[in-house]
């Protein structure tokens, strides 16, 4: 189901949301729920083909499976993305679509959502772009089609 579809037309974000990144990389560092980087097989291929390594050895090298779904492996000891390197995406290009799309995620858009998981932290919230109901939608609907695809 698309976010179009869901929803009364009335949300808070439909006026249009400031939002650019700042680069600091607080996204990229594990938080509670959202801890992972969830993979697509789309997003595992893309970081194969960036690092030029066949997507099986991507995923073997890289990525673990927690409950049929693959994601980056981490560290127990470090919070950060295995690719953060000095506040900054190393594979920025290639990095995968939950990262394309933050902020403009379907489970941190009601808005208390938004406030504590997002306003509270990122820095990004109320810089920079003004975001239009319709690139909302857009991302939205990215994000929630990738969430489909999780597990493939
Ligand atoms: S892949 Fe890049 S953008 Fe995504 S969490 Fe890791 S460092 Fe951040």
């Amino acid at each position: 189901m698309s976010i179009q579809s869901r929803g009364n037309g009335k949300e808070w974000w439909r006026e249009g949301v400031q939002f650019q990144c700042q680069g600091s990389g607080k996204c990229c560092t594990s938080h509670g729920e959202f801890g992972f980087v969830y993979l697509t097989l789309e997003d595992r291929q893309r970081f194969a083909k960036h690092l030029k390594m066949r997507t099986g050895e991507f995923t073997k090298k890289y990525c673990d499976k927690t409950g049929g779904i693959w994601h980056l492996k981490e560290d127990p000891k470090n919070p950060d993305c295995m690719f953060l390197k000095n506040k900054g995406c190393s594979v920025y290009e290639a990095r995968p679509t939950q990262c394309r799309t933050w902020p403009f995620w379907p489970e941190v858009m009601g808005a208390k959502e938004w406030a504590k998981e997002v306003k509270a932290f990122c820095p990004g919230v109320g810089k920079g772009k003004i975001w239009s109901e319709k690139e909302i939608v857009k991302a939205l609907n990215e994000q929630l089609d990738s969430e489909d695809q999780l597990g493939t």
